[in-house]
């Protein structure tokens, strides 16, 4: 397989080059507070060897991989939640599994394996906290430097986290969006590799990869998938895969895809309906899917269109309350973001045909944020002394 890059905005070629990030020519036009203009994206050509393995899909050679197992995430047959919920074909894919506990991994996996082919010993990122955990946690299995830009409001595991992996974190006094800002000077100023969301074309490029194990694992694509959305990564990186297939001929036609926003984090549902991209400051309880402007959201949204997706919404209290229906009726804690997706599924399930194969993406482990996953459920006060306190 042969590979380049393409820009998604005025389709000039590019050959892949670990300066290029943006297309040089688009992001001229860049304006401040909107999502990036000229997002990259690998496109790939030839035959494909049967038979298929994913890593052939991909353009960095498996022998730059860094040694850490990521991917490959089981999808779950919730049998209670099929049950009560009437269908028989839901799955769960759980991205929490991964090495550092999110699905950032799929995309640290691919920039790190990038920047070991590269020679370039040093990655820098802004991150609301996943992304950054997990190149700090893939950078320290490769040997890489990892420089992270942390909004003040992050959870504290995941700040623990990437300071256990030993990256060097500073924290920015304001939110994600600032962070984005602060981390793309540096990377101007100091060199290296920047894996921003979006900024870095591998990064949607390797969380494509979440559905070519679907096609692997289901034989055939999903129907319906419902997947978190944020920066609006996620949504383009699934989108990116099945595409791939399908020019592949392995699949027929793309999934309908329904992304999920945050009601009071929600710029991409917004375009979604006005056609423009309007700043308002977001605030939620997932605060992985907590951004200000959405930076792959022209990028995303033109795909949204293009196959005919959804962009749907859910309030805090339903993404709390799905959080704890998840854990509880199927024994995976999912962190809010990643519970989002199911709080979608919840809400739109009245309108699905029950015959449908979903998949939802649960795209983040619980442990990750537990001070959010304390405002769905009680923690008893009074301590016991003995067992006949309570019986
Ligand atoms: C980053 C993240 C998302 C959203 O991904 P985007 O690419 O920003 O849309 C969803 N869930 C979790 C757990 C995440 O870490």
């Amino acid at each position: 397989m042969e590979f380049n890059y393409r820009c998604s905005t005025c389709r000039a070629v590019y050959d892949i080059a670990p300066q290029l990030t943006v297309c040089p020519v688009c992001s001229q036009h860049q304006q401040k507070d909107q999502p990036l203009t000229g997002v990259l994206e690998v496109e790939l050509h030839g035959p494909l060897t049967m038979p298929f393995a994913a890593v052939d899909m991909l353009p960095v050679e498996p022998v730059y991989f860094p040694p850490i197992p990521v991917g490959n995430t089981p999808l779950w047959e919730p049998e209670n939640l099929r049950r009560s919920s009437g269908f028989q074909h839901l799955f769960i894919k759980d991205d929490g599994s991964n090495p550092t506990a999110s699905f950032k991994d799929r995309a640290s996996f691919l920039v790190s394996a990038a920047a070991t082919k590269f020679n370039i010993p040093d990655i820098a990122l802004a991150s609301t906290g996943n992304a950054g955990s997990s190149m700090a946690g893939i950078g320290a299995a490769a040997g890489q430097r990892i420089t992270l830009f942390l909004p003040k409001s992050a959870p504290r595991a995941k700040l623990v986290q990437a300071l256990q992996y030993g990256a060097t974190v500073h924290r920015v006094n304001g939110n994600y969006d600032m962070a984005y800002d602060i981390s793309l000077e540096f990377s101007k100023i100091k060199g290296g590799m920047n894996r921003n969301t979006a900024y870095n074309p591998l990064t949607i490029e390797g969380k494509k990869t979440v559905s070519l194990e679907l096609f692997k694992q289901l034989g055939r694509a999903p129907d319906i998938l419902f997947v978190a959305v944020g920066d609006g990564c996620i949504l383009a990186g699934v989108y990116k895969g099945f595409r791939d297939l399908q020019q592949l001929d392995l699949i027929p036609s793309i999934p309908r895809i329904i992304g999920v926003q945050a009601e009071t984090s929600n710029a991409l549902f917004r375009a979604f309906t006005t056609g423009k991209f309007e700043k308002q400051p977001a605030s939620t309880v997932a605060d992985s899917i907590c951004v200000d402007v959405p930076r792959n959201g022209i990028h995303a949204l033109a795909q949204v269109k293009r196959f005919n997706g959804e962009m749907m919404t859910v309030s805090d209290n339903e993404i709390i309350e799905a959080q704890t229906s998840l854990a509880g009726s199927t024994g995976l804690f999912a962190e809010p973001a990643g519970a989002a997706a199911f709080a979608g599924f919840l809400k739109a399930a009245p309108g699905l045909d029950p015959d449908a194969v979903i998949v939802v993406l649960s795209t983040g482990n619980g442990l990750k944020d537990s001070a959010s996953a304390a405002l769905g459920i009680e923690v008893p006060e009074t301590l016991i002394d003995s067992v006949e306190d309570i019986i």
